[in-house]
């Protein structure tokens, strides 16, 4: 008797020896994971309020931007392969486009709109933002929008 209640006591403390090493291997291999999801997220805050809150001080605006440029990345890429010369060729133009010149300009309602992009050249695209007229009596640039409030 003595001697299975000293075999099982042993046991035990075999068992528990085991079970106080094993979780903390496992608690350290989920730490290196949340480090590295935390790494990857930026220490951004979870909580569900955070957006309501960033709203209502206004910059619901840029949050809804963020996700729109984010989104759009992939698209301009598609364009510009189906697109790889400047569609505005101003006379500095260098042909070859590298970016989306936006017609209608590139608030959230518009950006999306594919009907308004034009492929451009670095240098077209700043030309039509300094030559607004330019720009504007070849429809490059079109709406309510006007820098010299003509
Ligand atoms: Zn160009």
């Amino acid at each position: 008797m003595s001697t299975t209640n000293s075999d099982a006591l042993a046991r035990l403390h075999r068992a528990r020896e085991k079970k106080v090493k094993a979780p903390r291997k496992a608690i350290a291999k989920v730490s290196e994971k949340k480090k590295a999801e935390i790494a990857a997220e930026g220490n951004k805050p979870r909580q569900p309020l955070q957006r309501n809150t960033q709203f209502k001080k206004g910059d619901g605006r840029s949050e809804k931007m963020r996700g729109v440029m984010a989104a759009i990345k992939p698209l301009y890429r598609d364009f510009l392969e189906k697109k790889p010369e400047c569609e505005i060729q101003s006379p500095e133009c260098t042909y070859e486009a590298t970016c989306v010149h936006h017609t209608a300009g590139r608030s959230v309602n518009k950006i999306m709109d594919v009907k308004t992009w034009k492929a451009s050249c670095d240098a077209c695209n700043s030309y039509v933002e300094v030559h607004d007229d330019w720009a504007r009596k070849r429809g490059f640039k079109v709406g309510r929008h006007s820098k010299d409030n003509s």
